[in-house]
């Protein structure tokens, strides 16, 4: 063995490594410590093995802890563990090289990168202990291996080199020192925070490695009011500064332990602190899995929508994900798909590598299990919350339902499991019905589910298109988000049931007697109908007498199949003017006493100009009744005013 001080170089990757760590832009420094710890804590479990078989191993010293130390004078930071430790060939080997696997190929990519997508890159990935040399200029770590009585002493500038030396370490382990780089007096604590400091140190050590199974402890000084000589604090107020050694992380990670034993406000305290929200969840999912991949994860369900939990602006799903209580990556997108993205909570999977990234994630199986038990689990917990607790349900649905309505649309609604969960608002019924509610309402000669999307639901159920549904007592759901009309792409048909538009196509709701007798009114108006349909023809596919109508006059009815015209409006503006407009067909009701007035009008050459109006008018009301704009405002409204005067001659 070597005893004097040797200099060696760093594999050439390493110190590429160490360059672009040195010169990236990365704000998010603190994940350094992030590292450090996990890396202690690890040699505390690896002694820990082997203290199984090598009984001497522990000694008296077997509190696995893991300390910070800081010396603000000096400026340094130490990260000290009384685990594994090191020989002086493991600090070559571990601290000189890369071994990890897949480091270089985040290398790769890291050199591909540029400015902020590197920054983010290093985040993602965690980069072990070199990323020490994103906040020192100097890394020196003395260590002792568990079972050995020499020491040994590694330190790097990350020049290009490391120097190794025989050093005396009083005991086992590994004390890992950071001569942290110069801090202006008055720089920025958010980007640029003093790791000497203990609240910085605490926040960090609380935000990234609460959950790490080893205690993480620092002295610090704190104000005891001074005693007087029968123990009670001196009236004179005098406190003395004590140094007190304190525990950073709780260490207590709630989704390791056995859901039996823990207490409902316990769930609750750890969902406040993770979803920032101040009410209380709707559901909480633990499930602690062994096979096929052993995970556990602690899931919440909101009740409603909270105040801080805003929608995320790319729609992805966002699970904190631990590995080995260490936490990986705080906002994971792949462990639930995006429309379960209300869902807020945490997966601790042992099974996943510590340096895995968002790419590697993406692709590893272990990930696609864990989310399809995920799934599982989350669409169980909403079925329960539909049939267990109506009110939380409707809560939850009203703020997140458009989320699992996305998912239908694209395409996630395999056995119904989504569609069985919407509530809709109904014609018939108070509050909101499932479709499952609906179908089982539905009577025996009915034989399609019935909905009307409008501007809103209050719009649809003033709808002129309810009134034969009404007068022949049928349910039509109501609905009037946009989503909705998304989601109705996709959802044409639930349990066997077509889902049809009330204001699409035909609707077959009158006998065949009624329907006789309109065709006949038809052939009998078809002059005054073809005439109105020349003043609308731009606009109008064609003018009907319509099964539709009791009392209103007239209404608007699209194809068979088409979307709704508020549907047609927001794409029309997405795909920009060019798209072509739908004509759709005005229905007239054949009973309203306004036919005849406009047969009179047809018949008398002298008063075409009325039949022009009417027709207009008739046209502009059904437009308006449904939310529609009309197409000329100003026009229509001197229709009216003509009107209003008398002039209709
Ligand atoms: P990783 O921890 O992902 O393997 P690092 O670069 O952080 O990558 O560390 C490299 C290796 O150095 C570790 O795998 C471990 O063997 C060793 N090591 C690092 N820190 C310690 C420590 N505190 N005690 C014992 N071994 C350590």
């Amino acid at each position: 063995m070597t005893t004097q001080t040797e200099t060696r170089k760093f594999e050439a990757e390493v110190q590429e490594l160490l360059g672009l760590m040195i010169h990236s832009l990365y704000t998010e420094k603190d994940i350094f410590l992030r590292e450090l710890i996990s890396n202690a804590s690890d040699a505390c479990d690896k002694l820990r093995i082997e203290a199984l078989t090598n009984d001497g191993l522990l000694g008296s010293d077997e509190e696995l802890v893991i300390r910070l130390e800081v010396d603000k004078e000096a400026g340094t930071l130490s990260v000290i563990d009384n685990g594994i430790g090191m020989s002086r060939d493991e600090l070559a080997e571990n601290l000189g090289t890369i071994a990890r696997s897949g480091t270089r190929a985040f290398l790769e990519q890291l050199k591909q990168a540029k400015g902020e997508a590197a920054a983010e890159l290093i985040g993602q990935f965690g980069v072990g202990f070199y990323s020490s040399f994103m906040v020192a200029d100097e890394v020196v770590v003395t260590s002792r291996r568990a079972g050995s009585d020499g020491g040994s002493r590694w330190a790097s500038k990350a020049d290009g080199t490391y120097t190794l030396e025989a050093f005396d370490v009083a005991e086992r382990g590994t004390r890992v020192t950071l001569h942290l780089k110069p801090r202006a007096e008055d720089a920025d604590p958010q980007t640029d925070p003093d790791f000497t400091e203990a609240w910085t140190l605490r926040s960090v050590v609380k935000r990234h490695s609460d959950f790490v199974e080893h205690p993480v402890q620092m002295e610090v000084e704190a104000q005891e009011p001074e005693l007087d000589d029968e123990g009670k604090p001196k009236e004179d107020g005098a406190t003395k500064t004590v140094v007190r050694m304190e525990t950073l992380n709780s260490r207590k990670p709630l989704w390791s332990r056995d859901p039996s034993e823990i207490e409902a406000e316990e769930y609750n305290e750890f969902y406040r602190h993770i979803a920032h929200d101040f009410t209380e969840p709707g559901k909480v999912v633990h499930v602690r899995a062994e096979v096929p991949v052993e995970f556990s994860a602690l899931l919440y369900v909101p009740k409603a929508k909270a105040m801080m939990m805003m929608e995320e602006p790319d729609s992805k799903s966002r699970l904190m994900l631990y590995v080995k209580r260490v936490l990986i990556m705080p906002d994971c997108a792949d462990l639930l798909p995006p429309w379960l993205r209300f869902v807020r909570g945490v997966v601790d999977c042992p099974d996943l590598p510590l340096n895995v990234s968002r790419q590697t994630l993406q692709a590893n199986p272990i990930t696609r299990r864990i989310q399809k038990h995920l799934v599982s689990k989350v669409l169980g917990a909403l079925r329960e919350m539909l049939a267990d607790e109506r009110e939380d349900f409707e809560g939850f649905f009203e703020a997140h339902g458009r989320v699992l309505k996305e998912g239908i649309y694209q395409g996630a609604d395999d056995e119904q499991r989504l569609s069985k969960l919407c509530l809709f608002p109904s014609s018939t019924q108070e509050g909101l019905t499932t479709l499952g509610d609906y179908v089982e309402r539905m009577p025996e000669d009915q034989d399609a589910i019935w909905y009307l999307v409008g501007q809103d639901p209050a719009t649809a159920a003033s709808s002129p298109h309810l009134e034969a549904f009404r007068a022949k007592g049928r349910e039509v759901l109501l609905m009037g988000d946009p989503v909705d009309e998304w989601m109705l792409q996709r959802l044409n048909e639930f349990d066997g049931k077509p889902l049809k538009a009330v204001d699409r196509g035909e609707v077959d709701l009158e006998g065949e007697e009624a329907k006789e007798a309109r065709e006949a009114q038809e052939a009998e108006h078809k002059d005054l109908l073809q005439a109105m349909r020349a003043v609308l023809q731009d606009d109008i596919e064609e003018v009907r007498f319509s099964s539709r109508l009791k009392d209103s006059a007239a209404v608007l009815v699209g194809s068979e199949g088409g979307v709704s015209p508020a549907m047609e409006r927001v794409m029309r503006e997405m795909q920009g003017m060019d798209m072509p407009k739908t004509k759709r067909i005005l229905e007239l009701n054949p009973e309203h006493p306004i036919v005849a007035k406009l047969e009179s009008f047809h018949g008398d050459e002298a008063r075409k100009g009325a039949l022009e109006d009417y027709t207009r008018l008739l046209y502009g009301q059904a437009l308006i009744v449904e939310g529609s704009p009309v197409p000329d405002p100003a026009a229509f409204a001197g229709l009216v005013t003509r009107l209003m005067v008398g002039s209709e001659d």
